[in-house]
């Protein structure tokens, strides 16, 4: 699977699941475009593996749009960025409700319509993988905003599928559980918290950066032509119990 030649955008590249893919798709011969928030990853990432980048807080919408336009014109889009806060549901508030619908629903919103608008203009299909989670469908403690954030994307990404994939642009999300990144492990690390859901994962163990990011190829390229609007679990196989 050659992406040699594409050039794509990839939100929260600076770290995890982003960088990774950044790094992996670059491998297989794509240009990238990296979209992050702190400097220094960008800086160490463009060294690694020679790419443009944008340093950019997605929180502020004028600011995500201005990035989105700057990064233009790119073949594919991956909305990677994203953040977590944990609270139970009595403790939500409204303030961590709203920045985490921010960064984690509203960005890709912002991104994917940049994106596509210049896509459109030139007349031209594509591709956009949003990185969502299992959270998106299953009701996991102390995650109330992230998981309805999630439950938002995959929702926008069926829209998405339906009215951009009329006009060849095609749009599905990936849906890890645990994946081993900084996120993860302030997530996960308590092992009363991460033993039961280890338990519920039939190939036993948690996913590597790499493996959502070589699923995320996938769904770019043109061997999954004819793939839309799906969400689809990189969960070694926690969805079927
Ligand atoms: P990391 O925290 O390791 O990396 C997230 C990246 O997104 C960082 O580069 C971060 O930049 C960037 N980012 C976060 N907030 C913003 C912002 N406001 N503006 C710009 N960039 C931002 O997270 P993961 O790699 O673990 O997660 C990546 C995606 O995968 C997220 O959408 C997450 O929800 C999803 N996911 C993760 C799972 C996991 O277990 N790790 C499981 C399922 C889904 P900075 O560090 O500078 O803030």
């Amino acid at each position: 699977m050659s992406l040699k030649g594409k050039s794509v955008l990839v939100s929260g590249a600076g770290k995890g699941i982003g960088r990774t893919t950044a790094v992996l798709l670059a491998g297989k011969g794509a240009e990238i475009v990296a979209l992050t928030r702190s400097a220094e990853d960008l800086q160490s990432l463009k060294e690694e593996i020679g790419c443009r980048t944008l340093v950019v807080d997605l929180a502020d919408p004028a600011a995500a749009l201005a990035a989105a336009e700057e990064a233009m014109p790119v073949d594919y889009l991956v909305n990677c960025a994203g953040t977590t806060i944990l609270e139970s549901f009595l403790d939500t508030s409204v303030e961590s409700f709203d920045f985490l619908h921010a960064v984690n629903t509203r960005a890709a919103l912002i991104l994917s319509q940049a994106y596509a608008r210049d896509r459109l203009a030139k007349g031209l299909g594509g591709a956009i993988v949003n990185v969502s989670s299992l959270s998106s469908s299953f009701g996991f403690a102390d995650h109330t905003a992230y998981c309805a954030s999630k439950g938002a994307l995959d929702a926008m990404t069926r829209v998405m599928a339906n009215e951009l994939g009329r006009k060849g642009i095609r749009v599905n999300a990936v849906n890890p559980t645990v994946t081993l990144t900084p996120m993860a492990v302030k997530a996960w690390s308590d092992p009363a918290k991460s033993g039961p859901l280890l338990s519920r994962i039939p190939l036993g163990r948690f996913i590597e950066p790499a493996e959502v990011g070589e699923v995320i190829a996938f769904l770019l390229s043109d061997a999954a032509s004819m793939v839309n609007g799906v969400a689809l679990p990189v969960d070694g196989g926690f969805s079927v119990n």
